[in-house]
């Protein structure tokens, strides 16, 4: 079936905005939150509205383009970097870093093998005081 020219325009326009989005998320290098992302996209973009930038977020988020972090009593985190890893959240200045380890593929299958639970994903935070912070309390 034919699309008609709105139809065209409309699936352009959403392909458009999704690809300003993401390219902001590949901007930042500091796992921005939603908030983070919007600002950057309105800078260069002021007319595209926060629930398009939030909306066109969790669509990249589902198809894997980009990672949503989940952060305990924190806004979520989005992350250019859409490999499964780890993270760290610091306590006192809110950042989250990525922590170089390798994603333990092995937890989920213990848990599936005690459980009889079928693990389809999970993540780890650690929690603490980044270097910077702590460097900064040193002096
Ligand atoms: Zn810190
Ligand atoms: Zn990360």
């Amino acid at each position: 079936m034919a699309t008609t020219a709105k139809q065209d325009r409309a699936a352009t326009r959403n392909t458009i905005q999704r690809t300003l989005v993401l390219e902001a998320v590949r901007s930042l290098h500091n796992h921005p939150t939603s908030a983070d992302v919007y600002d950057v996209v309105r800078e260069r973009h002021p007319n595209i509205s926060r629930a398009t930038v939030y909306r066109n977020l969790g669509v990249l988020a589902q198809r894997g383009e980009v990672l949503r972090v989940e952060v305990p009593n924190g806004a979520d985190r989005y992350d250019f970097h859409n490999k499964p890893h780890y993270h760290a959240k610091c306590r006192v200045c809110g950042g989250v870093y990525d922590i170089d380890m390798p994603y333990q593929h092995d937890i989920a299958s213990h848990v599936s093998d005690a459980h009889g639970f079928t693990i389809e994903h999970h993540e780890i935070i650690f929690e603490g005081v980044c270097a910077r912070c702590k460097k900064s309390a040193e002096n």
